[in-house]
């Protein structure tokens, strides 16, 4: 197969990383790519032939065959010249256009066979009687986009010079395996040590590589492409503000895609790739040829500059790169110690094409179109300068993997904007040029999170009482084989609440809660809030030095507990035992009748805290969210339309009361007339006895973290017979992200009527639940990612960048809660609290604070949001945050 006298050379490092690309897929066309060139007129085909044959024929690298040896790929060129030209006539076609572009779609998704070869086709087809498209494709082995317009315009200028009747002499440029000699010569030059160093500098202390998917790096993929244009007027004014700059239009585009990338992401430190022909020595080099690379261009943006300070920063930072643009990129990741799970030193690629300009061939005007649908990582913006009419052509190209068609015709839409407000207005402050319509910021903002509905305000006390008087003799709640009514819930938990405030507590102080899951706890937590005190969960089944941390750190007024917690308790005081004799008594002596505010140390408000729950650091340090009664009155409130939940429904309480889903477990039935169901904690580690449980007490509202469901699905699964008689309502997911397409197989097995499962979204800080989103088989079936839907309507939730800009629909950014939820801070954590509870600069009140999530989100067109991850090094274990 290989030529005998023919000279074997290795590939050029641009070329070997094309052949790398190939081996990932030996049968894939991505890297073809291919234009064809509208020409109007009446064109001499035969002398056409003629000069396309001569100036391909010239440029030997397009003729190379490549081979795999067992030293690595190696190339040659073949002497053969023989290639066919077709000549195609699809003039009496029907539609002639769509016929053609057929023709070259399917020549371009052929495999090329490189050590046949050739690795080019031309082709010539005729439309109409005077409109013709020349069609031609290269590997990219052996030619570059620059290459490809060298060929265009050599055969456009010879054509035009043989029908006028001038002869050319064109000359002989050096041969493709001298260029790559003199690759591998600069390879070992000092040359290449200082370019390596430039890079190095230029990106050294880098932040993370700038994507507007903000995704991890995927496997290059055919893309999906949204093409738009700048009109005529508009790139009028921007060749008029370039030339008053004194910045090329390449270089004044490059920095409008530097700070539209800066206005999405909010980073100030952007690095983008930016194609470079490669080329050191035009004079000597061949026109054709694979030389081009993507370099990583840096640009540090000032918000307050203006955009003449960006273009020209730009322009001086391409001009310092020049030099030392031939190094090889597939060097940088390299030098850069990258991990192959990690992304590139860059995300967005841009290609700005002003070379693919005015092109006549003898007197005929002609127009290119590019065709390629080369392979993408991540997102690719090709900017086309066209002449005639003088307009833009932008291609926005995305990895199908990160960018729906809808995301890329967002970007487009706000690139375009973003282009033309820098054209109207370039002494404008750079935060100020807008990529959202008016329109679209005032529903990012407000829209999507109208309804400020106003929840009356209360304390749980009041709301329990008045259930009690409303229902005294309905069960309240069952533990195992015990159960207590309102009335006699109430009349317990009055008795400690007395026996509390004669131990001197009050509002404004905590009281630790060291109880086993039992009806006594559900008293403890009623008699501690009727005293006016908020309760301390305590835990006693997570670590010793976690509960002592928390001990030491809130301090309570008071522990709860009994004797069979003495030894973890030792050292806490003072602590209130209720299985001790003394206690008992007094019990028994203590008034069961509702406290009166009179006899609360100071009168209990709504705005005083109901709990604090440690949250995070189960391996730092552990810190308290302190929540009033009004916020968790006010969940249930906002959320009443939700769930028409009442007397005749059975809640579970299966969560640890450390955990804050435990919250809406206790006061959704204690607050509407429910019963609740303490599960013992040892029937909340065994799918199959809480299954049992459920049946056994028809249980109706059920709340699980995503992975006690996916165990309690399989024990449905595996007993059918109990399946049949489950009694749900509502399952509630919450605490980690849901993955949606899980719960198929529940419902092919139950439907998707009742229960109603539903994804909440929702965070400590901002009072257990901040979004709603209803599920049904078919939304889990096509849905993309994990839907937490739409906020509580007394929340407003913000998708917002890095500065706390609202990123556009589709847009990864970080998720922050404003409004009525808000916890008011972290226990004798004022530094912190001010760091994650910020003013909200878009609340209509001033004065109001947002909290920072960290987490990622990102807004669908439809108003509901999907769930990201995490922003930061944070994991959930069964819905329990660690942050390492
Ligand atoms: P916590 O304060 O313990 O409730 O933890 C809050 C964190 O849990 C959030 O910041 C999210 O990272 C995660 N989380 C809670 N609910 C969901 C949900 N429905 N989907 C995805 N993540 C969730
Ligand atoms: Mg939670």
């Amino acid at each position: 197969m290989i030529p005998i006298r023919q000279e074997l050379f290795p590939l050029s490092a641009a070329q070997a990383g094309v052949w790398i690309a190939q081996q990932v897929d030996p049968q894939s066309p991505a890297l073809n790519f291919g234009e064809y060139i509208e020409i109007e007129g009446s064109l001499d085909f035969r002398l056409f032939e003629t000069v396309v044959r001569s100036v391909l024929n010239r440029a030997d690298v397009l003729h190379i065959r490549v081979i795999e040896t067992g030293d690595g790929p190696r190339q040659w060129i073949a002497a053969d010249r023989n290639w066919e030209f077709p000549h195609l006539d699809f003039a009496s076609m029907a539609n002639p256009h769509a016929a053609a572009e057929a023709w070259m779609r399917g020549d371009l998704a052929r495999v090329v066979d490189l050590v046949q070869g050739p690795l080019f086709c031309s082709a010539l087809i005729r439309i109409s009687l005077d409109r013709f498209y020349w069609y031609l494709r290269f590997h990219h082995l052996c030619n570059d986009g620059l290459g490809h317009a060298w060929v265009t315009e050599q055969v456009a200028t010879e054509y035009t010079a043989r029908v006028c009747g001038r002869s050319t002499i064109p000359g002989r440029p050096i041969g493709w395996a001298d260029v790559v000699a003199s690759e591998l010569t600069y390879r070992g030059s000092r040359q290449f040590v200082e370019d390596r160093e430039f890079f190095r500098s230029a990106m050294s202390g880098r932040s993370e590589s700038c994507t507007l998917s903000g995704l991890p790096p995927a496997p290059a993929r055919r893309h999906n492409r949204a093409t738009g244009h700048f009109s005529a007027a508009l790139t009028e004014e921007l060749r008029k503000f370039r030339r008053r700059c004194g910045v090329s239009l390449p270089r004044t585009l490059l920095a409008v895609s530097m700070l539209y990338h800066h206005r999405i992401t909010g980073l100030r430190d952007i690095i983008l790739g930016v194609a470079f022909s490669g080329r050191i020595d035009l004079q000597r080099q061949p026109g054709a040829g694979m030389y081009a690379r993507i370099l990583p261009v840096r640009l540090r943006i000032n918000p307050e500059g203006t955009f003449d300070e960006l273009a020209r920063q730009t322009a001086q930072s391409i001009r310092e790169l020049l030099p030392h643009q031939r190094y090889p990129a597939e060097r940088l990741r390299h030098d850069f110690g990258l991990m192959p799970s990690e992304p590139d030193v860059f995300g967005t690629v841009v290609n700005v094409m002003p070379f693919n300009g005015h092109l006549e061939f003898g007197g005929c005007k002609a127009r290119n179109h590019n065709l390629s649908n080369g392979p993408v990582r991540d997102l690719e913006f090709a900017i086309y300068d066209y002449r005639d009419p003088p307009e833009l052509r932008i291609d926005l190209d995305g990895n199908p993997a990160h960018y729906l068609q809808a995301d890329l015709d967002a970007h487009l839409r706000q690139f375009l904007r973003l282009m033309e407000s820098v054209v109207r207005s370039p002494a404008l402050p750079l935060w100020q040029h807008e990529v959202l319509s008016p329109s679209e910021r005032v529903e990012l903002l407000q829209d999507l999170t109208a309804d400020k509905s106003v929840v009356s305000r209360a304390t749980l006390v009041a709301l329990f009482e008045a259930q009690v008087a409303q229902s005294p003799d309905a069960k309240a709640v069952v533990c195992e084989s015990v159960f207590l009514t309102y009335a006699e819930l109430n009349s317990r938990a009055n008795r400690l609440a007395h026996v509390l405030i004669e131990l001197q507590i009050g509002p404004e102080q905590f009281v630790g809660i060291a109880l086993e899951r039992s009806i006594d706890m559900v008293v403890a937590v009623l008699a501690t809030l009727k005293a006016g005190a908020g309760y301390l969960p305590l835990d006693m089944d997570q670590p010793a030095t976690r509960v002592q941390r928390m001990l030491q750190d809130a301090n309570p007024a008071l522990v709860i507990s009994t004797s069979a917690m003495s030894d973890r308790l030792s050292g806490t005081d003072p602590v209130l035992w209720l299985d001790a004799a003394a206690t008992r008594d007094r019990l028994t002596r203590s008034s069961p009748l509702n406290v009166p505010d009179a006899d609360r140390t100071s009168r209990l408000c709504p705005d005083h805290p109901a709990y604090m729950i440690y949250t995070s650091g189960s391996t730092g340090s552990p810190k308290g969210v302190v929540v009033s009664h009004q916020n968790v009155v006010r969940l249930f409130g906002a959320t009443r339309a939700w769930f028409d939940v009442g007397p005749g429904d059975v809640w579970t309480l299966f969560h640890s009361l450390a955990f804050d889903f435990s919250v809406w477990e206790l006061w959704g039935p204690l607050l509407t007339g429910g019963q609740l169901v303490v599960v013992p904690w040892e029937v909340s580690r065994s799918p199959e006895e809480f299954l049992a449980l459920l049946v056994q007490c028809q249980v109706t509202v059920l709340n699980q973290t995503p992975s006690a469901f996916r165990e309690l699905m399989q024990a449905d699964f595996e007993n059918p017979v109990l399946s049949r008689q489950l009694a749900l309502r509502f399952v509630i997911f919450g605490g980690e992200a849901l993955e949606l397409a899980s719960l198929d197989p529940w419902y092919a097995r139950h439907g998707d009527r009742t229960p109603v499962l539903v994804n909440m979204y929702g965070i400590t800080e901002t009072t257990v639940h901040v979004s709603y989103l209803a599920l049904n088989r078919e939304l889990i079936q096509s849905a993309r990612g994990s839907l937490i839907g739409g906020n509580i309507p007394d929340l407003r939730t913000y998708v917002l960048n890095a500065a706390l800009q609202p990123v556009p629909i589709g847009v990864p950014g970080e998720l922050y809660i404003a409004g009525a939820g808000l916890a008011r801070g972290y226990w004798k954590r004022p530094g912190l609290t001010a760091e994650r509870f910020v003013a909200d600069p878009y609340a209509l009140e001033p004065g109001s604070r947002m909290y920072r999530t960290g987490d990622l989100a990102r807004w669908q067109a439809n108003g509901t949001l999907e769930f990201l991850g995490r922003a930061d090094q944070q994991v959930k274990i069964r819905g329990y945050r660690i942050e390492l």
